[in-house]
């Protein structure tokens, strides 16, 4: 299984935020909210689609665990939080980092990152 970046190509293609797993957990909503995020790059980008592909690696990025996304990275690994329903549906199949690592599980949020 390949590293997977935590990066900022890769949290803009995360499918959790809005992934019924991650948006019915208190714990998580409050694990944002203390670190004054609800998206990780807000709505600061704007329309860019020409990022160009060179900047994104550099960018200061949110520590890992703050985000509360992206759980798939070995970087970031499963969320502390126990009051996740995975009962629900997760999103990860056919996310774009799920696709381009060739991943075939899911809620990793739960489980703990690919492996
Ligand atoms: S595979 Fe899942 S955890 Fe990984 S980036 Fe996509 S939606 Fe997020
Ligand atoms: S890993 Fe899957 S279940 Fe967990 S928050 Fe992301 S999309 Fe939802």
């Amino acid at each position: 299984m390949p590293k997977i970046e935590y990066s900022k190509e890769n949290l803009q293609d995360c499918r959790c935020s809005n992934c019924p797993v991650r948006e019915t957990s208190t714990c998580i909503a409050s694990r944002v909210s203390q670190v004054g995020q609800s998206q990780p790059f807000g709505t600061s980008m704007g329309g860019g689609a020409a990022m160009g592909g060179m900047g994104g690696a550099s960018m200061r990025l949110p520590a890992p665990q703050a985000v509360q996304m992206e759980f798939c990275s070995q970087d970031v690994g499963k969320s502390e939080c126990t009051d996740l329903n995975t009962q629900l549906a997760c999103n990860c199949p056919g996310c774009p980092v799920w696709i381009r690592n060739g991943l075939n599980s899911s809620y990793f949020c739960s489980r703990g990152p690919a492996a």
